[in-house]
């Protein structure tokens, strides 16, 4: 049988290429699933890339059985809260569905450690605006109940098997890879920082300020933003603790402080060197005004330590990752 491998769904999305490229880097063997519907081969930047769906339980069996899966990181999902709205189905099937599928073929298997890509979106609009993992979940769109429900698929399978996971949290991520190598390439986006470093590159006429009137201290939303780099760590520390014997968790991941649109859209002014097109505009439907991690948990459990929690450098690793795509 071939040496223990993992298995990456969706590495080939924004998530999955930043941590596929650290396990690479320390000398992991990964093998990549993802069915390219809004990843990217080129981001695939090691391993090997099978193009194919989660939802596909022959494939997935093959693949566990063939690399001799040890570990799943799964990445794999759809993940626009707009869109979830209108097409819930959608999300359900690739989010809820496609997971169960995938955990079926893994317990089958004998996998021993998932680390799964959850979200803060699991919280809904918690009342003070911060989240730690013992605020009730509430989610308020379908994609948060699709990873919800996935998160209590893991647990329930965890109790009832011999598998241990990690369900990670994220909170708002941002930025790209320091060296460049990889980055976010999502199409149409809608998260902040993407949409305003395509703005300030001319990808877009505008960027709209989604309510102003918000009980914040400048009227506008705020975010705890966290550098993709620091969350691809936390899955790699996430990783060793498994490999340890550590127990199930589920994670926030954030760094525990938030900034407002408006002081993030200073930050790329400030970092571009040129003012943006800023409209303001009405409130998103379903956005909190607030929503910050609490997140002494990952650190003292996984021994995670950010080391990029500087708004400065998450905005101009956007930057430098638009400017490289404007150029491909
Ligand atoms: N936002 C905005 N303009 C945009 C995109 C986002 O004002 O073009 C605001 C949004 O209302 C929220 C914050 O930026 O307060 C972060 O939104 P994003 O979509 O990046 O992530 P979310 O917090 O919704 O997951």
């Amino acid at each position: 049988m071939s040496e223990p491998s993992i298995l990456i769904t969706g590495g080939a999305g924004y998530i999955g290429s930043h941590v596929l490229k650290q396990l690479a880097g320390r000398g992991e063997r990964v093998v990549v699933l993802d069915n390219l519907s809004t990843g990217f081969r080129e981001a695939v930047i090691h391993g090997q890339l099978v193009v194919g769906d989660t939802g596909d339980a022959g494939l997935v069996a093959e693949l566990l059985d063939r690399h001799n899966v040890e570990t799943v990181m799964h990445f794999a999902a759809h993940t626009i809260v707009p869109e979830s709205v209108r097409d819930p189905l959608k999300y359900y099937a690739n989010n809820t569905c496609s997971t169960r599928t995938l955990l079926e073929q893994c317990r089958r298997a004998g996998v021993r450690h998932f680390i799964f890509s959850s979200t803060a979106a699991v919280y809904g609009i918690p009342e003070s605006g911060e989240a730690d993992e013992e605020t009730p979940t509430s989610p308020i769109n379908p994609y948060g109940t699709s990873k919800l429900m996935s998160e209590w698929m893991l647990r329930d399978l965890a109790a009832a098997s011999d598998m241990t996971y990690v369900a990670l949290r994220y909170f708002n991520v941002a930025g790209s890879d320091p060296e460049g190598e990889v980055g976010q390439r999502t199409p149409n986006a809608t998260l902040l920082i993407k949409v305003a470093a395509e703005a300030a590159l001319g990808k877009r006429p505008r960027i709209a300020i989604f309510g102003t009137d918000y009980p914040t201290a400048d009227g506008t939303g705020v975010r705890d933003y966290i550098h993709v780099s620091d969350l691809a760590d936390a899955h790699l520390k996430a990783l060793d603790y498994l490999r340890g014997g550590g127990a199930s968790q589920v994670l926030n991941c954030g760094y525990g402080h938030g900034y407002s649109v408006r002081e993030v859209l200073d930050t790329v002014e400030r970092v571009h060197g040129a003012p943006l097109p800023i409209v303001e505009e009405a409130r998103r439907a379903g956005d909190p005004p607030l929503l910050i991690a609490r997140a002494e948990r990952i650190r003292s459990v996984l021994g995670w330590e950010p080391r990029h929690d500087d708004l400065e450098f998450i905005v101009r690793t956007a930057l430098e990752w638009e400017k490289k795509l404007t150029t491909e």
